[in-house]
């Protein structure tokens, strides 16, 4: 098992649920290493370098927050934020801040371990700079702009490219919809939420087999966006 070598760093001040997570951890496979506060999560991160952080947001000593950003300032290691149900801006503030997912408490072992795997997988692929992507039927070259399905070739606009390349870039995580926006009008063009959810349309409409019921390109309600593919 490959994930037998991955280090997780558990940051989290509640020892019940900072338990529940080392053993769920260490039962998949993984080593576990553990802080409880912000300070010592920034130290531990330098010294370990762990290939995943998990991250609580309310620390006793400072907000979450600061972890991620922090980190962020040297490291692309995949962060996945802990967060309570009632801490909807915060959690969108952490995506923002470079964050790759979040789970919310309370959260199912299989739940939390899949997306410990989705964000791991990103590690690998940012790496590897993959420029095609299977979506259902149709395959997607990133590089050269160019799309094919069962029926020909499906054609994509400009702007459905960018916000393609940015789901595809952190596949399986959620992508928020200032990110979205940001990188795929740009700096000079005002997108907005609205002129998002036209684009996200359009794309299930050529990529979906049901665009009522997406498969592929998942709304995160309130958030953004996630692009799934099969394999995953
Ligand atoms: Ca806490």
């Amino acid at each position: 098992m490959t994930q037998a070598l991955h280090q997780i760093l558990i940051v989290e001040d509640e020892p019940d649920i900072r338990g529940i997570l080392r053993t769920l951890l260490r039962t998949a496979g993984y080593r576990v290493i553990e802080t409880e506060t912000a300070a010592r999560a920034i130290v531990e991160a330098r010294s370990h370098k762990p290939d995943l952080l998990l991250v609580d947001l309310g620390l006793p000593d400072a907000d979450g927050l600061k972890v991620i950003r922090s980190i962020r300032e040297w490291s692309p290691v995949p962060v996945v934020v802990l967060s309570a149900r009632t801490m909807e801006a915060q959690k969108i503030e952490a995506l923002d801040a470079g964050a790759d997912d979040y789970v919310t408490k309370p959260f199912s072992a299989p739940e939390l371990l899949a997306r410990v795997r989705a964000a791991l997988r990103r590690n690998v692929r940012s790496a590897e700079q993959v420029p095609t992507l299977q979506i259902g039927a149709v395959v997607v070259d990133l590089t050269r702009r160019q799309a094919s399905g069962a029926e020909g070739d499906v054609h994509f606009t400009p702007l459905e490219y960018r916000v393609l390349e940015s789901l595809a870039r952190q596949t399986g995580m959620i992508v928020t919809q200032r990110q979205l926006i940001a990188e795929a009008w740009g700096p000079d063009k005002l997108g907005d939420s609205r002129s998002l959810r036209v684009c996200i349309k359009n794309l299930r409409q050529k990529l979906e087999p049901d665009p009522a019921r997406p498969q592929f390109l998942l709304t995160e309600a309130g958030v953004g966006y996630r692009l799934l593919l099969p394999s995953e």
